[in-house]
């Protein structure tokens, strides 16, 4: 939880290493650190020791090439307390100055997006004061997102906080509310005491548009107390200011009276400029509530000069419309006149039609924007999933094809020798093309195996049938039959075309030296040959017993020769 003790403490250390802090680059960061921290409850200081950060920026070593981190991080306090004091045209000047450095920073360091944040939300807020909701509601939705893309969810609430203000101030009440509660709750799951209390502030003025005096007074009061409890002053002054303006809402204007005059007084001395306008012109209408003209006018002129001295013409625009009513009252029509008239010229600048349409059209860009990133989610997850499903696939692939593979020699296993085998049969008894099979098995290969070693067999065993792999062509179908015999199909080719490939394949292996683990070894081998037309059965089974006679016959022989079926003519 956030507490202000533990602040306090973070303040204190800082305030002690500015002590010793000797070089100016940490002396800066410190004191806008500082100035930053303790700016909505110690005015002065805050505000002296920006402006010391913001000096030290461009002098000494940093007087040619100024520290621009020094400056921006000096310019939120001042922004801010110039906002809040009412002087908003320098307010106005130093938020496009920061965001002028801002944008010529390309690559961002994340103190420095952190410093971005604070920044787009102290110039939204001015924007907001100057009645510029269009900007206002910009910059509150970049700094939204930028927080977001930050995962600080501090900072996102209060962006979300600003907006709400500006939804309930453009009318929009239903969106205001909507997001007024998301944000209190938001910031309740989130212990951000700060926050919470600003929603429920804001929550407080949205219930009270709607004609809710009774929850804008529980959510004010919630405020209230959360505020004082928590030692947020400025949080609490602008309670009270609510407070009083709820209780102008509905009606009861001596509590209202004693509210906005607790309220007033605690502006002056904190010289919460805004505060203290809000202030006079609610107590203005209470005057005018309860017939007190006098006092009315009194006020509202107090207003109309405190509005035009700090250039906020959304206040002016009020005062004017006030005294309108409060001359009216009094019966100087002229007067009431002139107020009637400034009212109107300056509603025009503050808000006009323009105002809701341009917001309402920034609503739809940022709509658009959300559901362009969502498109791009979602067509990201697409291409990774198709990216799964192609590996996947490739991968089922790998796995038939090694399923189908006899793992040392890389030709086909025996069950697909047969699978193969018999398709191919088919074809050639479809195509009427002749097909011929030849069984060979490795010479003495039991020998070979007890003199050299088991694994000297498995070389030789890969290195014969790459070798017969590459000397055949590439639609002849191999495959390990069992032990050291293997089955070499040749479709459309006949009995006599399949024995000159034997012979070939037999002078190839035979002269052939394996080189095994340094033994030079000569291998031969004998073939079988059959040709489909001369078994009895059409079939692998039928076909390789044909072979396996002649390979018998072969070995008989003397080995390192072939044999054909005599079936085959
Ligand atoms: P022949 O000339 O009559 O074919 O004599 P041979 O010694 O080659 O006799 P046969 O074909 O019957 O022996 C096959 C031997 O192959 C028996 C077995 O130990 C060996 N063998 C079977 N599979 C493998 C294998 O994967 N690796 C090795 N190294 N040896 C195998
Ligand atoms: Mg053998």
């Amino acid at each position: 939880m956030e507490t202000t003790a533990t602040k306090n403490q973070d303040i204190l250390e800082w305030e002690a290493q500015l002590e010793t802090a000797a070089d100016q680059h940490t002396r800066i960061d410190l004191l806008h650190k500082i100035a930053w921290a303790i700016h909505l409850n110690d005015t002065e200081k805050g505000s002296r020791f920006a402006e010391q950060a913001r000096d030290l920026s461009v002098s000494g070593e940093f007087e040619q090439n100024p520290y621009l981190p020094g400056i921006i991080g000096s310019l939120r306090t001042l922004i801010a307390l110039n906002t809040d004091a009412g002087n908003y045209d320098l307010a106005l000047s130093q938020s496009l100055q920061a965001l002028e450095i801002l944008e010529s920073i390309s690559d961002k360091a994340s103190d420095i997006s952190h410093l971005e944040m604070d920044i787009l939300g102290v110039a939204s807020w001015t924007y907001r004061c100057l009645g510029n909701y269009v900007v206002a509601a910009e910059y509150a939705m970049k700094k939204q997102k930028l927080s977001q893309a930050m995962g600080n969810k501090r900072h996102e609430a209060s962006a979300l906080n600003v907006l709400s203000v500006i939804y309930a101030e453009s009318h929009d009440l239903a969106a205001a509310l909507e997001m007024g509660q998301r944000v209190v709750q938001y910031c309740h799951e989130g212990n951000n005491v700060r926050g919470e209390s600003i929603a429920l502030n804001n929550l407080a003025m949205t219930y009270l548009e709607l004609g809710n005096g009774k929850q804008a007074l529980e959510a004010c009061q919630a405020c209230l107390q959360l505020a004082r409890s928590n030692g947020i002053e400025a949080v609490a002054l602008t309670a009270l200011s609510t407070m009083g303006e709820i209780y102008l809402g509905i009606k009861d204007f001596a509590k209202a009276e004693e509210y906005l005059q607790q309220a007033l007084t605690l502006a002056r001395e904190k010289k919460a400029g805004s505060d203290e306008l809000q202030c006079l012109l609610n107590l203005g209408q209470v005057y005018l509530h309860q017939h007190n003209n006098e006092a009315a006018l009194a006020t509202l002129q107090d207003a109309l000069l405190l509005s035009r001295t700090s250039n906020a013409p959304r206040g002016e625009f009020q005062c004017h419309q006030l005294l309108s009513e409060a001359h009216e009252k009094q019966g100087d029509l002229g007067a009431a006149l002139h107020h009637f008239k400034q009212f109107h010229t300056l509603k025009e600048t503050v808000f006009n039609e323009d105002t809701a349409k341009r917001l309402s059209g920034l609503q739809v860009v940022h709509q658009v924007e959300t559901a362009k990133r969502d498109a791009q989610i979602h067509y990201l997850t697409t291409i990774e999933l198709k990216r799964e499903i192609e590996e996947r696939k490739s991968a089922q692939a790998l796995l038939q094809k090694l399923a189908s593979l006899d793992p040392l020699t890389g030709m086909l296993n025996r069950r697909e020798l047969f699978t193969l085998g018999e398709q191919a049969i088919e074809c050639a008894l479809q195509q009427e093309q002749p097909l011929t099979l030849l069984l060979f098995d490795i010479d003495h290969f039991k020998e070979l195996n007890d003199s050299y070693g088991h694994a000297s067999g498995d070389q030789v065993l890969i290195r014969t049938t790459k070798l017969v792999r590459e000397s055949l062509q590439q639609d002849a179908i191999i495959g390990r039959y069992g032990g050291d015999e293997f089955v070499i199909l040749l479709p459309r080719s006949n009995c006599n075309e399949g024995q000159q490939i034997a012979v070939s394949l037999c002078e190839k292996i035979a002269s052939q030296v394996v080189d095994v683990d340094k033994n030079n070894l000569c291998i031969t081998v004998s073939l079988g040959i059959a040709e489909l037309r001369q078994a009895h059965d059409l079939t692998m089974e039928a076909l390789i017993a044909c072979a396996d006679h002649a390979l018998y016959v072969a070995k008989q022989a003397g080995r390192n020769q072939l044999a054909v079926y005599s079936g085959c003519s």
